[in-house]
């Protein structure tokens, strides 16, 4: 994930703050851009007298430790002693997503599960329940690339220990252990139909935390608005959505994470990316990806990274059980299947989906970067810096004219350059470190 504590704003938003596009280009030209998640916040706190539905807000921002990364929430309220409760209520619900969701210990509710005798019904409580559902829910729709049920492959591969090669027969072994099909959820209880079936949080852990926390937020009636970036992934939310402009999240260099190659301008729902880049593995020696693809039983080629957009009034599956912030979950375990499937399939798949928009970033081979976007980033998505080169698909007649203008390639090539990067093969990976960390214990770092 992006460097923890990198989300600081850049340009704040002020009075008189320009169209999020405009702010981003402005604060950014072309020089290099170290990359926090969010780049610019155009919805903090209004000025005193400035017309807007909710008057002056009092904003707080804080940072906690917690899944192993961190959370940095900024939460407006009408005063400061209401912005503060209420990101304690967030804060408050990310802690107990981890205690349910945390496979680091064994007393979580998601590692009593994993423990479980197998063909033996297990009580979930309703969140569990509500976030493994969701979460099969995303294998399916990904037929499998993204695969919640793979903890036993995950642990082949080592990937909490920085990686190692396994045997054939233990990779088969891990591989029979693994899949959507051996855990069974119904009426919220859990079967584990495999002796060896485990799930693995790492795909889902970070939207889980982030939608528990809108949930809380949205309950809990105090907040307006917030912002939260957890370890990379984004959200923003508000209670009357529509009145201010909205965040402008840094799309970091899939070869060179501390540079932004591309910004996504968002109006609400969340963004999350992955890749193999920042959290390699060593197997056999060989530098290997952190993402697993669950049909091949093997590290997925180190191809680039995707980026996830789900907006907040995207049709999201499961939703219903998840509230309404349900799409960060769904983003989460989006970024790492569309990743699985590859640069060109995970742009087809969110094609079709309305509210689901997909931004892939490849090397270029020659020093730079080269990118494709679904039809609906149009006028959202802008590279960062001569080296960058972005395209959008066109949906009728909305491809974005001007972007197109300035990164100078037409989009055949770009998707052939795109294309080609497809199952390449793992490369090298800079910066290779440990992967994942165990979770935190919820300390507090920072507080302003
Ligand atoms: P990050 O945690 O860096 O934001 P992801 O959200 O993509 O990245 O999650 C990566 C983690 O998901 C891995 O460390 C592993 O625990 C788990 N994982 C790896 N491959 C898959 C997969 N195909 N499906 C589901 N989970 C996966
Ligand atoms: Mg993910």
């Amino acid at each position: 994930m992006p460097a923890a504590g990198a989300a600081q704003p850049i340009v704040a938003g002020g009075e008189q703050a320009p169209p999020l596009a405009e702010t981003g280009r402005r604060a950014l030209g072309d020089a290099p851009v170290e990359v926090p998640s969010t780049l610019v916040d155009g919805g903090s706190s209004s000025e005193p007298g400035e017309a807007g539905s909710e008057g002056t807000l009092a904003r707080v921002e804080r940072r906690v430790a917690l899944m192993g990364t961190h959370l940095d929430l900024a939460v407006e309220a009408a005063d400061r002693a209401a912005a503060l409760a209420a990101s304690e209520v967030a804060v408050t619900a990310v802690e107990a997503a981890e205690a349910r969701l945390s496979t680091w210990t064994t007393d979580s509710e998601l590692a009593r599960l994993n423990a479980a005798p197998p063909d033996t019904p297990v009580e979930l409580s309703p969140e569990l329940a509500a976030e493994l559902a969701a979460a099969l829910t995303c294998a399916e729709l990904t037929a499998g690339a993204f695969d919640p049920t793979l903890g036993a492959l995950a642990g082949a591969w080592g990937l909490r220990q920085g990686g190692r090669e396994p045997g054939a027969e233990e990779l088969s072994a891990a591989r029979a252990a693994s899949g959507a099909a051996l855990l069974e959820l119904a009426e919220g209880r859990a079967v584990r139909r495999h002796p060896g079936v485990a799930v693995d949080e790492g795909g889902f852990g970070k939207g889980a935390g982030i939608a528990v926390a809108l949930a809380a937020l949205a309950a809990d009636g105090r907040a307006e608005r917030a912002v939260l970036d957890f370890g990379g992934q984004v959200a923003l939310w508000e209670r009357r959505p529509g009145g201010r402009p909205g965040v402008v999240v840094g799309v970091a260099d899939p070869q060179r994470r501390p540079l932004a190659a591309a910004v996504l301008s968002i109006d609400g729902g969340s963004v999350a990316t992955s890749g193999n880049g920042e959290r390699g593995i060593v197997a056999g020696g060989v530098r290997r990806g952190h993402l697993l693809d669950p049909r091949a039983g093997e590290p997925a080629p180190d191809w680039g990274s995707l980026t996830v957009w789900v907006a907040a009034w995207a049709p999201v599956p499961g939703g219903a059980a998840l509230g309404p912030a349900g799409h960060a979950l769904f983003a989460d375990c989006l970024s790492t299947g569309l990743y699985v499937l590859g640069p060109e399939k995970a742009i087809e798949w969110a094609s079709r989906r309305p509210g689901v928009e997909v931004l892939v970033l490849a090397p270029d081979g020659r020093g730079g970067v080269v990118g494709l976007a679904t039809a609906g980033l149009a006028g959202r998505v802008e590279p960062v810096g001569h080296r960058v080169r972005v395209d959008v698909e066109t949906r009728g007649k909305t491809g974005n004219e001007t972007l197109r203008a300035a990164t100078g390639l037409p989009e055949t090539k770009t998707r052939a350059a795109v294309a080609t990067l497809v199952g390449s093969g793992p490369s090298a990976l800079p910066n290779p470190s440990p992967v994942g960390s165990p979770a935190g214990a919820g300390s507090e770092e920072e507080y302003r």
